[in-house]
């Protein structure tokens, strides 16, 4: 790309939970070669990609969800794309025996971790008035919850003498205090302050720990249920700085700096990949309830 502005061009992806038809290599292909990574909500949206673009960087990956079917499909797959290894498994993040048992299974595989992704979450548009003690609930225990008590496993496990890296994924949600979103907001702004905790605890065992909050990501149920209708309107993208959504690739590769040795000096910090969205989005109450009202409020 020689082009006036390349550094700004999105990479290429597709809109489904399938591999990218084709891909150029911006990173060192082996930059992760001989690592595993154990990614859990990997078998869809943008934990996909994240497992994808590993694998096409040597790494071997652990994709782990409630859905035994979603993560089967999304193994065979990665593995066609990549002709890396993948284990699929089922676990529910809530439920710290079941990370136990995914993880017990995949050292049975792989004799090594590596590499945390925190990506399995939950996620609707509720205004606080209508949103029930559970649903709230619900939101707190799969995405602050359970990345606890994803990471304490894995620490136990693998870790706590062998060092790794822990990348989370959140959001920016909690910035501004975007409307409609006081649950999924409060959660991953729980998880962007465990960042911090766990990378001055653990960073003596030499593990980093840093978060990744996407803005507006095309191609994921989450832009699907919560951006989707507001980003048919042409004005939307032009609130971005960048003038537009990021894609799943993007996020991808920014998991990758992070879980990679290019940022070997990096740790307790958020990296915010969104073009500049959260500065200028509009969060506009009124508009966001008209949104909710006409449908778009089916929980997970
Ligand atoms: P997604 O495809 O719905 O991914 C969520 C994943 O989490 C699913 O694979 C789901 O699989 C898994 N999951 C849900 N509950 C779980 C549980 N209790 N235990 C284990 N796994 C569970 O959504 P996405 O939009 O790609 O989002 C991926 C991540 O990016 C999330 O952390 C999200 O908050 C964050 N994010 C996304 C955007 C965006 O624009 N899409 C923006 C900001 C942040 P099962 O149903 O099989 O369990």
């Amino acid at each position: 790309m020689s082009q006036a502005g390349a550094a700004c061009q999105p990479p290429p992806d597709v809109d489904t939970d399938d591999c990218l038809g084709e891909y150029r290599h911006l990173f060192s292909p082996d930059i992760l070669a001989g690592k595993v990574a154990f990614i859990t909500g990997g078998g869809s949206g943008i934990g996909f990609r994240i497992a994808e673009i590993f694998m096409r960087h040597g790494c071997q990956t652990v994709i782990a969800s409630r859905s035994l079917q979603r993560v089967l499909e999304a193994s065979k797959k990665l593995v066609a794309a990549t002709g890396q290894r993948c284990l699929p498994l089922s676990l529910d993040v809530r439920q710290p025996q079941t990370i136990v048992a995914a993880v017990d299974e995949a050292m049975k595989e792989f004799e090594r971790i590596d590499i945390l992704v925190n990506g399995a979450a939950g996620n609707f548009l509720c205004p606080a008035s209508a949103l029930s003690f559970n649903a709230f609930k619900t939101v707190m225990d799969i995405d602050t919850v359970g990345t606890f008590n994803t990471s304490k496993v894995l620490f136990e496990k693998c870790f706590r003498d062998r060092g790794g890296v822990i990348v989370n994924i959140t959001a920016t949600l909690s910035y501004r205090g975007q409307a409609l979103q006081v649950h999924a907001g409060t959660a991953k702004a729980a998880i962007d302050a465990m960042t911090r905790h766990l990378a001055v605890e653990w960073g003596p065992n030499n593990i980093r720990v840093n978060s990744l909050a996407p803005g507006p990501i095309t191609g994921t149920e989450g832009y699907r249920r919560l951006g989707g209708k507001f980003a048919e309107k042409a004005s939307y993208s032009e609130m971005i700085p960048l003038h537009r959504a990021g894609n799943k690739t993007e996020i991808a590769h920014s998991v990758l700096y992070l879980a990679s040795p290019l940022s070997s000096y990096v740790t307790g910090t958020t990296l915010v990949v969104d073009g500049g969205s959260w500065l200028t989005s509009a969060n506009n109450f009124p508009a966001l309830l008209d949104v909710w009202a006409a449908g778009a409020n089916t929980n997970q």
